[in-house]
């Protein structure tokens, strides 16, 4: 058996070792040490104005923190994206709040500013004011930033910006994640860059940022004994795993050319194909490419669904998923209000991602085009 197809597997630059030995070196082995403050600047130069970072140890830690600095608690409610991954909510309940899911647009696949705005009207009538918004960056696609933050600012609710796939897109040239109140970012092992695992709070508002590295390190007050006055979190990225992230940085350009570039073979072999849909970059909007899904819409003439081609994938060893199922149909969350719903339980339905490493080497993708191509022309 060939080895396997990974969707999104890590891809090193080389010089992560050089920075990890001198971790060992130096004996910087714990969530203290030279390479986080390193990795934290060298991200906020990256990522430019004027952002602060957290080096935490996940996305979702991120997210949490975020949520507390704003002060959600017992009893809010958070608006967040339907359609994404479970890590971007988990911590509205570690909160003890409840989210309120605002479904996609089609143009983005991401939240509907429209739906954000009937959601803050209608929450507002029941006497109720969410106390956050989450706005996730689907598949490393920017949302529409401009519509979300007005809504947002007219009524005054932060918004927090998930991030996490999108590490290297931008909105009409200003970096994912820099935009809203707050921006996270993940380095798990599946995402653009990784620092094995790991993740990033952002903000322009340096003191937020130095209050989560403060909470992310257990609240210890500024004495020589352990004193707390604030519940703290073990958040810290470790001194070695930024180590990683240091040398990651140094190829996360590359990494976004390089899945493009996956992504521009993929539409360009397959794009024609009858019943096969991409998501196109609209004006203004640069996407890292994070992942390329395709929608097969089941027409008469074409039968072949995202699952059959997944099925036919994995029979040769290649891993290829579905789409995000959206939150509000998750068994965690049925309770949960939602505004909308229909547009990401159709994209869930009828779409697949594809292999998009940037590793992939040309064969393997052309193998893969190959073997979609045939199960949708109906050779298989
Ligand atoms: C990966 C991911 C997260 C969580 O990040 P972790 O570092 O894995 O905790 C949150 N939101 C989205 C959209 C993600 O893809």
């Amino acid at each position: 058996m060939k080895p396997r197809v990974f969707l999104s597997p890590p891809h090193m630059g080389g010089e992560e070792i050089k920075f990890v030995q001198e971790a060992f070196n130096t004996n910087w082995i714990s969530p203290a040490g030279p390479h986080i403050n390193a990795f934290e600047n060298e991200l906020a130069q990256y990522l430019g104005e004027a952002v602060a970072v957290a080096a935490l140890s996940s996305g979702t830690a991120a997210i949490h923190l975020a949520l507390i600095i704003l002060g959600v608690k017992y009893g809010d409610e958070v608006l967040c994206s339907t359609f994404t991954f479970a890590g971007s909510c988990n911590p509205i309940v570690y909160q003890g709040a409840t989210p309120v899911f605002i479904d996609s647009e089609q143009e983005t696949w991401n939240m509907d500013p429209l739906l954000l705005e009937k959601a803050i009207e209608d929450r507002l009538r029941q006497g109720k004011k969410p106390k956050a918004i989450i706005v996730v960056h689907l598949y490393g696609m920017p949302a529409r930033m401009d519509e979300i933050m007005a809504v947002a600012r007219k009524h005054d609710i932060p918004v927090i910006e998930d991030a996490a796939e999108a590490l290297g897109s931008t909105y009409k040239g200003v970096k994912c994640g820099t935009i809203g109140d707050f921006g996270i970012l993940s380095f798990n092992g599946n995402k653009i860059i990784t620092t094995s695992g790991g993740g990033a709070l952002v903000s322009k508002k340096h003191d937020w940022v130095e209050k989560a590295r403060f909470l992310a390190t257990q609240a210890r007050d500024a004495v020589p004994h352990y004193e707390h006055s604030h519940i703290g979190y073990n958040y810290r990225l470790s001194n070695v795993c930024a180590g990683i992230g240091r040398g990651q940085l140094k190829v996360l350009d590359a990494r976004v050319r390089q899945r493009r570039a996956v992504y521009d073979l993929y539409k360009m072999q397959l794009g024609s194909l009858p019943g096969i849909a991409f998501l196109p970059e609209p004006d203004g909007y640069f996407s890292n490419r994070w992942l390329t899904c395709i929608l097969l819409n089941n027409t008469d003439k074409q039968v072949v669904t995202s699952d059959t081609v997944r099925l036919t994938l994995e029979k040769k060893n290649i891993e290829s998923r579905p789409l995000w199922k959206p939150m509000h149909l998750q068994p965690l969350y049925r309770q949960a209000p939602v505004y909308g719903g229909a547009v990401s339980a159709a994209l869930f339905e009828k779409g697949l991602c594809l292999p998009s490493g940037s590793n992939l080497t040309e064969e393997q993708q052309q193998e893969i085009i190959s073997l979609v191509e045939d199960k949708i022309t109906g050779y298989n």
